[in-house]
């Protein structure tokens, strides 16, 4: 099998995109990635190639009418103009597989229906990633597509990892902890495979701290514990996300505050964590350059609540070999990691000052009890490797009659 894969990460405003060659002999290339952004607003595209530099940037004026399937559409006709119609498959990142799927799908007779019953469990997310894979449809009706889960590399957890403690015939209906971000994480365990295999063997928390934060813990290149759980709500501060809160302040603001469930769930979605600690931006970049003391608080609580969180998966591990960093912040963030070392010491944890500035890939020091890495990731390849390897498994399949 070879040809062109795309790759799409659609969300309510954005469309991140990737390409790769794919070809049997040389496995997967990287061409280029890039990112539309403010869409319903004034779209701007920016596209770079596989070493980040710009080739193509284009912005659309306000109340030009430009949607997600129109810039879709200007996409796929430009990719097919440069890759010479050699389009051969489109990989998606989908939020929520659910209890059916976890591993990736081919979108195909009753998929798309049972994926969009999904919606409820992931409402800011999951319809948009399904927009995409249907305006991919309408635009190229033969084209291949391959779902990816963010759920999916946590299937496998011990039963009592993913649940809820409310009644049996809620979990029955499909109310447990699934946990997200799985995409990322897989791919951070494969390369934590080739770069540290005795590493990877062993106990590992991997922290992706992005807009969307979360940990993970993973044996033996499994995952067995997660921070986020039945919605991407839960667990770690976040950019603008409350993370874990007592369900009771929630009942309050119904109850107490007369607030609707639109406007909690804006409330929770939008204007939490970092932003609405600090009062002053979602950026980390912003708030570690800020004198202002709430952000400062707001930075603090970011740190705490990680390795707090940290200290729980440490029991669900029973001790710990390595700490993994990724994601913008987890990544681009040595005062931050740092931070979340200082509070994870007493797991025998010590910090090399300059490897952290550097943002080398180990940071920890020769005699630290505990490896601590930052591994930059790759959701877009890790969908790119699925979505080859499905579209290679599809060509090699007898073909029946
Ligand atoms: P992501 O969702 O993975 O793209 O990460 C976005 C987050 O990474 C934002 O909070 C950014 O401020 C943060 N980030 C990116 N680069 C840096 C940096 N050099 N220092 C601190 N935070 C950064």
């Amino acid at each position: 099998m070879s040809g062109t894969i795309l790759c799409l990460n659609a969300g309510s405003s954005s469309l991140k995109f990737a390409l790769f060659r794919a070809d049997d002999a040389a496995g997967l290339t990287a061409l280029a990635h890039g990112k539309i952004e403010g869409i319903g607003i004034a779209p701007h595209l920016v596209t770079r190639d596989a070493r980040g530099r710009v080739i193509a940037e284009r912005r659309w004026a306000r109340g030009d009418g430009e949607t997600h399937e129109s810039l879709l559409q200007g996409l796929l006709e430009q990719i097919e103009h440069d890759a010479g119609r050699d389009l051969v498959g489109v990989g998606h990142r989908v939020v929520h597989g659910g209890s059916d799927f976890f591993a990736p799908v081919r979108i195909a007779g009753d998929v798309l229906d049972r994926l969009t019953a999904l919606c409820p469990l992931a409402p800011l997310h999951q319809p948009h990633n399904l927009a995409a894979i249907r305006a991919v449809t309408a635009l190229r009706p033969a084209l291949p597509q391959i779902a990816c889960f963010d759920t999916g590399f946590h299937h496998a957890q011990p039963a009592v990892a993913q649940r809820l403690a409310l009644p049996r015939s809620l979990a029955d209906e499909g109310m447990r902890r699934y946990g997200f971000h799985g995409i990322s994480y897989e791919y951070v365990a494969r390369r934590l495979a080739e770069i540290d295999p005795t590493l990877a063997a062993g106990r590992v928390i991997v922290a992706h701290l992005g807009n969307g934060a979360s940990l993970c813990a993973i044996d033996g290149g499994r995952s067995i514990d997660t921070t986020m759980g039945f919605t991407t709500l839960d667990g770690l501060v976040m950019g603008t996300r409350c993370g874990s809160i007592d369900p009771g302040a929630i009942l309050y603001l119904f109850q107490h505050k007369r607030m609707t469930a639109e406007a909690v769930e804006h409330l929770l979605y939008e204007q939490s964590g970092l932003l609405g600690v600090s009062g002053v931006s979602s950026d980390m970049r912003v708030l570690l350059d800020s004198a202002d003391p709430h952000a400062r608080e707001a930075v603090e609580l970011f740190a705490y609540r990680i390795a707090r969180e940290a200290g729980a998966l440490v029991s669900s591990l029973g001790g710990l070999d390595g700490l993994v960093f990724t994601a913008g912040i987890g990544e681009n963030a040595p005062e931050l990691r740092l931070r979340v070392c200082a509070r994870l010491a007493w797991l025998g944890i010590a910090i090399d000052a300059d490897a952290n500035r550097r943002n080398d890939p180990l940071i920890s020091t020769a005699d630290s009890r505990v490896a601590v890495r930052v591994v930059p990731t790759d959701e877009e390849l890790m969908i790119a490797r699925h979505a080859a390897a499905l579209l290679a498994h599809d060509a090699n399949a007898p073909t029946s009659g």
